[in-house]
């Protein structure tokens, strides 16, 4: 996962990969954490080129992840897949503003990605990419029902015939709140 800046200066750089998500340290700890778990590698595509003394990536990653369904805790397995761009910059840049004077920011301050030396390994940039694109609260469905918080039966399987007090006491409660206006 590593573009070269020599090969970058005579041409645009092109390239699939196919890692395990154990690969990338942050997949890997994700997996620890039990939050998600990566089902197939982490396939994707690169486009590498210099714009001044930018190198922009643009890439796009695919795989498939297993998660516990937020509503009814069934494990769903799911594609995972983005389009991502990127920018890297070498060291500080110079930006002027409406003063003309100058004011020096990091290139982290710009949003940009730093990096120092002949190559730009990308493993930090795609995994952040990945992580970024986990859903926060998965769920098998759209549609899902989840389960009855009464009887814990799963709604997706039919009614079970609970009358939902918890839910209905919450809504009587907001019934009998009025706003006052003020005069
Ligand atoms: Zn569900
Ligand atoms: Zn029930």
């Amino acid at each position: 996962m590593l573009i070269n800046l020599e090969k970058l200066q005579k041409s645009e750089v092109l390239f699939d990969f196919q890692e395990d998500a154990d690969f990338f340290p942050a997949l890997a700890e994700v997996e620890e954490a039990g939050d998600c778990r990566f089902r197939e590698p982490v396939r994707g595509r690169i486009r590498s080129y210099l714009a001044g003394d930018f190198v922009e990536v643009e890439g796009r990653f695919e795989t498939t992840i297993e998660q516990t369904c937020s509503r009814c805790l069934k494990q769903t397995t799911q594609p995972l897949a983005a389009d991502f761009a990127v920018t890297f910059s070498a060291g500080a840049t110079r930006v002027e503003n409406d003063r003309e004077d100058e004011i020096e920011l990091s290139a982290e301050e710009l949003g940009l990605i730093p990096f120092t030396g002949e190559e730009i390994d990308l493993t930090a940039a795609v995994q952040e990419q990945v992580v970024i694109n986990i859903p926060f609260r998965p769920l098998c469905a759209d549609s899902c029902r989840g389960l009855c918080p009464l009887c814990g039966h799963d709604l997706n399987q039919g009614d079970c015939g609970c009358q939902g007090p918890a839910f209905n006491s919450k809504f009587a409660a907001l019934k009998d709140f009025k706003v006052k206006k003020k005069d």
